[in-house]
């Protein structure tokens, strides 16, 4: 027997079947025509918002980090509860165009911009993170040549990184942002260059649980913007964007982040603001711990049979929609994601079983020997904390199969 991960909160029985949003799962799956299928709560989403804003101090904005699910109808969504966007493409500008939100409020990070992604931020209006003293002289020119004032920060690849996070973006040697001690002379240059000066990203990690951990790399983050605004020498730094970092459970074990925690540990931090930053807008960049939880995957199961003893559940889903799922997004040892019978929901564990997906691969794993209700042929199963990484990080072509079908509820 293999634990499952933690269900997140909110996800009750109706008639015996998983309710997502007040509606039984058998029902969404009608509306949207079978599985596989995304579901994703507005009132996940809302919520996860409020809880947010109640525990942090009030003047930091919260951005979505738009990778983590760029369904246009998450993005309209979305639009509604926070303040602003972190787009890594030219891709995702578009996506955030074409879902209205207004370009002043995106911010474009991202290794390796083409001068094209760098001409569409610029001319619509979109702040470039620019990661390299290149980016920045071809920013420039680009502008130069569209008549137009680029809206430039630079990111920062900090020289500490965020304790137990699952994906370290900062620290050392990185692909990522300009190192700290090389951005003074390269935002003195983008200041001399009349652009308009937007400040400073200082990303250092992602889906980090620790309470501590996230506020020591806050006041890291701050300190270090502080000495860096100082060594500039143009005065306050007028924006900063502190990252994000903070994580959700997926895996048996794992505690949602202490939040009033993390506030309170930040408000303090503001209270003792150095001079550079008392008036800096700042905000963090969040994508699963907003997403996240939100959203649940649907798939059918299609045949049931037993190996060697053992039970495989199989269903019409898999790692080709659910690739963090099946253990094979950036994790060494595969553990089991939240997983439920759905149409069985409050239904008695009864057997161990191993639930796959229906491709011809053994890493097409949705759980792993787990204590499961007994699950035949037309259940429906679950996987958990699906609404970040799984329809945007996912091979959906993989074997022809297409992507799963969506729906906000
Ligand atoms: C991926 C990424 C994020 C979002 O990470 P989450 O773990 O989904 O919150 C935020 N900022 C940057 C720069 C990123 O690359």
């Amino acid at each position: 027997m293999k634990p499952l991960g933690p269900i997140p909160a909110g996800y009750t029985a109706l008639d015996g079947e998983l309710a997502i949003g007040g509606r039984k799962v058998s029902d969404l799956v009608t509306e949207a025509g079978g599985t596989p299928l995304f579901v994703y709560s507005r009132e996940h989403l809302d919520r996860r918002v409020a809880e947010l804003r109640a525990a942090m101090p009030e003047r930091l904005a919260i951005h979505y980090a738009v990778k983590a699910n760029s369904w246009r109808p998450v993005l309209e969504h979305m639009a509604g509860l926070v303040d602003g966007f972190d787009i890594a493409s030219g891709g995702e500008l578009a996506m955030v165009i074409a879902a209205g939100i207004d370009p002043a409020l995106v911010s474009f990070a991202g290794p390796g911009k083409r001068d094209s992604e760098i001409e569409g931020a610029i001319d619509a209006g979109a702040t470039l993170n620019c990661e390299s003293e290149n980016e920045v002289r071809r920013a420039l020119a680009i502008a130069d040549r569209l008549g137009k004032t680029p809206r430039l920060a630079v990111r920062v690849n900090p020289y500490f990184e965020l304790r137990g996070s699952g994906m370290k973006m900062g620290g050392g040697a990185k692909p990522f942002g300009l190192d700290a001690e090389r951005v003074p002379a390269l935002a003195r240059e983008i200041i001399a260059a009349g652009a308009d000066w937007q400040g400073l990203h200082i990303f250092t990690g992602s889906q980090a649980l620790d309470a501590e951990a996230i506020a020591e790399t806050q006041g890291n983050v701050l300190a270090l913007a502080d000495r860096l605004a100082r060594e500039i020498g143009n005065g306050p730094l007028p924006k900063l964007n502190m990252g994000g970092g903070l994580g959700i459970p997926y895996f048996a074990g794992d505690t949602p982040v202490d939040l009033t925690r993390v506030g309170e540990q930040l408000a303090k931090h503001l209270e003792t603001l150095p001079e550079t930053l008392v008036d800096t807008e700042l905000c963090i960049e969040l994508g699963r711990y907003l997403v996240g939880e939100a959203g649940v995957y649907l798939c059918s199961v299609v045949d049931r049979k037993e190996s060697h003893g053992e039970i495989y559940v199989i269903t019409d889903g898999g790692l080709h929609h659910q690739l963090a799922a099946s253990g094979n997004f950036g994790t060494v040892v595969r553990r089991n994601y939240p997983v439920a019978i759905a149409s069985r929901f409050d239904a008695a564990p009864e057997e161990e079983a191993n639930v796959v997906g229906c491709l011809c691969t053994p890493l097409d794993r949705l759980a792993d020997k787990a204590h499961l209700p007994r699950a035949e042929v037309g259940d429906l199963v679950a996987v958990f904390c699906a609404g970040a990484y799984g329809a945007s990080a996912s091979p959906a072509m993989f074997l022809g199969q297409g992507p799963a079908r969506e729906l906000l509820v």
